[in-house]
């Protein structure tokens, strides 16, 4: 019991003590020239409130000592500054302006008294009895997380303070950045119109909240507040900007701030300060009725010092202090540093007091201010602290887009869909130019367009694929002729563009649809819309005329060397024929048949019959010899089924020939037209086609570029339509390269034309817009759309098939072009080689039969093998003789070379 109420009472004297360290009554000073008003209301009632919160300041009172002091005026704001520490002051507020506040904060160096700032500081280092809020390198990493978000690569800075540099830093070492400072006055248009030049589309304002509203106006007001411009406001009160005359500009205004004015404290804040001031007979003024960034951070930073003198550690007096003198305030120290500590610890129970703080006894305590959570660093800035991102909405209404933190950089919550949706928004009701070239049937100009106005002159596929957009995106447009007629080639020597595509750059324009290519360099300068059409470049050239059949025609299924290939095999085994069938004994027959015992024998294969033979079972007529002899057989077989092979396959070839009417063309593809010199062609002057060939590194095309080029005159023509013009007139000495969708378009109309060859590439036509335009997404999502929907093809037929000038060609049918080829070698050399191989045999069968019966004539006649090898030989090389005598076979007796020949018929007799 003792212990519990000596316990008590030690709490009840340390409490005391706590409650008694203040004085009841603490001054404050504020110091606030002609442009701080509303701070100076702020701090007002920031001690209002102090004072009616029992819980911030328990037994204590804070009293407000304000001081209205000239801008700029330090020798004023000093003498204030002198009279208020005379008065004894715990801390000195303000003021705003550069000068004084770096005077006062000397002052309050020298006597210690804790100097608390809200105005743009751009100094890295603090001075020991101050701090600030927030923190200028951290809002200048706001502004580089931003800006990379955004993905700003190259942009033109306008600032109007050089204390705004420091804060701009990060920018100008990342990027492409033109920095220019606003001039004194109010006149800043010569200076807009200079950076006009610079054909930027993005811009960062770095200037008071109140001249934003007046750069933006005169921006506006020469031609700097486009829908394809884009502005980043820093100040962080954008929110108070009047953006309502911008609001149909279509502009991308961007901007931050620290304040949420739709917080619900705020609002009972601002509510407070009305009711007040009607308390004290003044109504306040409509623009004193939001709050601006600094009045809130001068509100949070006296709701700060007060939180910080409840919590302090030791017992506090505040002294009277003369700015003669060299005496200072002992606990000054004290107070600042517990401030820039206050968020991160919570004060220590140990009433050891002093400033030495052990991890063990603090722990983070969240300190929300109207301002967001105060935190500070060691040097006293408030480093890290959160911003809201805004945009400029439909009726310029502020977006919340995203937020900034020090930890997690800028995060853009806005969804994909989101942003499309503003787009379109955006889009509806506005009218959009949309630039074209007249190329049929793309866009064409109506036959009395010269009876009519506007839109109404022109008509075409891309004319009413911008209509279908235009319906599905509620925007109107108005149709214009690019003004030099060109698509957009960039020139190598100034890399200027010209055309359709310098248009967009210019923003003369802000779509274009014609037969205008995607290709890599142009998707460099700008945007395209998905593709509507794929194509690829081919050759239109005059159509093959009909050949007259030749009188030889009957030749045409095989190739002229099939031909002499043939009657070489013919000649070849004819004589073979003859050769073989000398040397087969099955050859040599008795001429007449009831001669049992001939004398002599014959063969009847001789050079002209079996030459004759042959002839005549290659035209599948047979003759009245037949080989009797196997190798002669062989022989016979092996033709015949070469004859049938090549019978057969002559006789199919003959039909297609026939049949099919051969058109010849001298040109069938573009290696055909690199190979020669005497047909010349081109394609359309600096369009893509052009840019094609000037850019392959295709050896084919390469050869085909520098033909083209050097040809004189040109080959190059200003329009698809002279290049037609020139096919149709050149009687076959010109092709064009061209388009394959524009070439399908041309021979439904002229018949005469025709598209020749493969495509060589393949690529697409889209809308082209303004770089970066907004409305590229749009855009796209309407052809993705109309093409899903079948629409576009619907347009694409009408335009080829059915459109103006269709004139019906009969379509030609092509034959098959493998059916209708010659026969090569390649096609029929496996029926030469069975031949050869059937020959080979033939030859070898022979030899056997031949070398066989001259070994059974040497036995019988008892003459050795060789001998009659030799007479045998010389028998059959003496071509004359068809007949032989029949050889008996001699008896051991009969020796006498008379005899020496058989009885049998396998013999021969000798007429000589
Ligand atoms: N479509 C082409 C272009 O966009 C024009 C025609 C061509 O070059 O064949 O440049």
């Amino acid at each position: 019991m003792k212990v519990t109420i000596i316990s008590a009472l030690i709490v009840f004297c340390w409490c005391s003590l706590r409650i008694f360290a203040l004085p009841d009554e603490i001054n404050i000073g504020g110091i606030f020239d002609a442009n701080s008003v509303v701070q100076k209301m702020a701090f007002k009632y920031a001690v209002d409130l102090v004072n009616r919160d029992r819980d911030t300041l328990t037994r204590s009172r804070l009293v407000a000592k304000i001081a209205d002091v000239p801008v700029d005026d330090s020798f004023h704001a000093s003498k204030k500054v002198c009279a208020f520490l005379k008065e004894g002051v715990a801390a000195i507020f303000g003021p705003q302006s550069e000068n004084t506040a770096n005077h006062i904060q000397s002052m309050c160096d020298t006597m210690r008294v804790p100097h608390i700032q809200t105005r743009w500081d751009y100094r890295l280092t603090r001075n020991e009895y101050s701090i600030n809020l927030p923190h200028p390198p951290s809002l200048g990493k706001a502004y580089y997380d931003i800006i990379f978000k955004l993905q700003w690569r190259n942009f033109v800075i306008l600032y109007d303070s050089v204390e705004g540099l420091v804060r701009l830093n990060q920018l100008s070492k990342k990027w492409t950045v033109t920095m220019r400072q606003l001039p004194e006055g109010d006149d800043y248009r010569p200076l807009l119109k200079d950076i006009r030049r610079f054909k930027t589309t993005h811009f960062v304002l770095d200037v008071a909240q109140d001249k934003v509203y007046e750069v933006l106006r005169q921006a506006a007001q020469i031609g700097l507040m486009r829908v394809y411009d884009n502005y980043f406001i820093t100040s962080l009160d954008f929110n108070l900007i009047n953006l309502e005359e911008f609001k149909d500009s279509g502009t991308n205004i961007t901007g931050i701030q620290l304040v949420d004015p739709h917080k619900p404290e705020l609002k009972k804040l601002i509510d407070d300060w009305v009711i007040g001031e009607q308390r004290a007979g003044w109504v306040l003024p409509l623009q004193m009725r939001r709050m601006t960034t600094e009045a809130a951070l001068m509100y949070d930073a006296v709701t700060l010092f007060a939180k910080t003198l409840h919590d302090l550690r030791e017992a506090v007096e505040i002294p009277r202090l003369h700015c003669e003198s060299d005496n200072s305030w002992q606990h000054g120290n004290s107070i600042i540093t517990d401030m820039k500590w206050y968020s991160w610890y919570a004060p220590s129970t140990d009433s050891g007091g002093g400033n030495v703080f052990t991890p063990n006894q603090l722990s983070y305590r969240k300190v929300d201010g109207i301002t967001g959570f105060i935190k500070f660093n060691t040097e006293g800035f408030r480093s890290d602290f959160n911003l809201d991102i805004l945009e400029m909405g439909q009726n310029a209404i502020l977006q919340k887009v995203g937020t900034w933190t020090l930890t997690g950089k800028a995060n853009f919550t806005r969804t994909w869909q989101q942003t499309e949706d503003a787009v379109e928004l955006n889009l509806q009701n506005r009218t959009l130019i949309v630039t074209t070239a007249i190329t049929p049937p793309y866009v064409m100009l109506k036959d009395d367009h010269e009876q009519r106005k506007g839109n109404d002159k022109f008509e075409g596929f891309c004319f009413d694929l911008i209509h279908e957009i235009s319906l599905l995106r509620g925007f109107n447009y108005t149709f214009k002729k690019v003004e030099d007629d060109s698509y957009g080639s960039k020139n190598r020597e100034t890399g200027e563009w010209d055309g359709i595509v310098r248009e967009l750059l210019d923003h003369k324009a802000d779509q274009s649809i014609v037969d205008l290519t995607i290709t890599y360099e142009r998707e460099e300068a700008v945007d395209f819309s998905m593709p509507f059409m794929n194509l690829g470049i081919s050759i239109i050239y005059k159509k093959p005329q009909k050949k007259s059949p030749s009188l030889f025609s009957f030749m045409s299924p095989f190739s002229a060397d099939v031909w002499i290939y043939m009657a070489t095999a013919y000649l070849g085994v004819s004589v073979l024929l003859f050769i073989l069938a000398r040397m087969a004994p099955d050859e040599w027959d008795c001429p007449y048949p009831c001669i049992e015992e001939p004398e002599e024998l014959e063969n009847s294969f001789t050079l002209l019959n079996s030459m004759w033979f042959i002839i005549g079972t290659f035209l599948c007529q047979g003759a009245d010899i037949a080989p009797k002899a196997v190798s002669t057989r062989i022989v016979a077989s092996i033709w015949w089924f070469f004859t049938l092979i090549m019978i057969s396959s002559y006789t199919a070839n003959l039909a297609a020939f026939l049949t099919v009417e051969r058109m010849d063309s001298p040109v069938e593809s573009a290696e055909d037209l690199a190979k020669q010199t005497k047909i010349k062609y081109g394609c359309k002057m600096g369009g893509s086609t052009y840019s094609f060939f000037r850019d392959s590194s295709i050896p084919t095309y390469q050869r085909m570029w520098s033909a083209m080029s050097n040809a004189r005159p040109t080959v190059f023509t200003k329009s698809n339509d002279a290049g037609v013009e020139r096919v149709s007139k050149s009687d076959g000495q010109y092709a064009f390269l061209m388009e394959s969708s524009s070439i399908e378009y041309v021979v439904e109309r002229k018949c005469e034309l025709t598209q020749v060859g493969g495509l060589l590439d393949s690529k697409s036509y889209g809308i082209a817009l303004p770089p970066n335009s907004p409305y590229t997404g749009a855009i796209s999502s309407a052809v993705l759309k109309l093409k899903e929907s079948g629409k576009l093809y619907i347009l694409k037929t009408q335009w080829w098939k059915k459109g103006k000038g269709n004139g019906n060609c009969q379509r030609e049918e092509k034959g098959d072009a493998a059916s209708a080829a010659e026969l090569g070698l390649e096609n029929v050399g496996g029926v030469f080689v069975v031949m050869v191989g059937g020959i080979a045999l033939a030859c070898l069968t022979a030899c056997c039969e031949f070398m066989w019966k001259a070994r059974k004539l040497a036995t019988d006649e008892g003459v050795s093998f060789s001998e009659e090898l030799c007479k045998e030989l010389l028998f059959i090389i003496n071509c004359s003789e068809n007949s032989k005598p029949v050889r008996k076979k001699s008896s051991p007796a009969n020796t006498d070379s008379s005899s020496i020949y058989g009885s049998s018929n396998y013999g021969y007799s000798d007429k000589k």
